[in-house]
């Protein structure tokens, strides 16, 4: 099973138009910054720039009263994922109130990992399935040059299939209707410092590329 996990690569700055979590969003001319539609009214905070094969997936969540307006609910109103064009982008002017952007701006590197999972110790006939981005994340830890217990670098991952989601939870398109496609997992990072407040769980991207709409929830 191949993976292309997400990891952490240092600081980035924060208009860079390098796969980074944190600093201030691309977008096209004219983009207003995104207002969480739950309780709060307020601006979301900016989490992530992934660009990808057609365009840029750009994360925002609200993050002004965590616990009242349900980030972790793709039809919430309290997030949101744009898939820009690649061509044309610019940062956006930031609100001057609200809970706007992360403290600090992280790159990404991507790295495939293959794992098999009769390398595991999966014997037990009781066990779930094994996951993919679970056994790559918990994998990671694994590498030759890396050591023991590195998992926070993982940031997340590109592409495959969501990890534990039951099937229900997978978001229909606001616009055709249709299941959208799982684009990315996302981690809340490795430090306090840099962390999006996840609630401890782990975010999955949603996207239907033929309508360039996209979908947030958590686990
Ligand atoms: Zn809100
Ligand atoms: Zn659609």
């Amino acid at each position: 099973m191949q993976t292309t996990l997400m990891i952490y690569d240092g600081t980035a700055s924060a208009d860079s138009d390098v796969p980074r979590t944190g600093g201030v969003p691309l977008a096209p001319a004219g983009f207003t910054w995104p207002m969480c539609g739950c309780f709060c009214g307020g601006p979301l905070q900016f989490f992530a720039h992934l660009p990808v094969e057609d365009g840029v997936l750009s994360v925002f969540l609200c993050q002004n009263d965590p616990g009242a307006c349900e980030f972790w609910d793709e039809s919430s109103g309290a997030n949101r994922v744009y898939l820009f064009p690649r061509e044309g982008l610019q940062p956006v002017a930031v609100p001057e109130t609200g809970v706007t952007l992360l403290p600090t701006t992280s790159a990404i590197r991507t790295q495939v990992v293959t794992v098999d999972p009769e390398d595991d110790d999966h014997d037990d006939d009781d066990e779930l399935v094994p996951d993919a981005y679970d056994l790559a994340r918990s994998g990671w830890k694994r590498e030759p040059e890396e050591r023991f217990g590195k998992q926070r670098e993982v940031l997340g991952s590109l592409g495959g299939s969501p990890s534990y989601l039951e099937d229900d939870r997978l978001p229909a398109c606001p616009s055709c209707a249709g299941t959208m496609e799982f684009a990315a997992h996302l981690e809340e990072g490795i430090s306090w410092q840099t962390a999006m407040n996840l609630g401890g769980q782990l975010g999955y991207v949603f996207v239907c590329r033929a309508c360039r709409e996209g979908a947030f929830l958590t686990d």
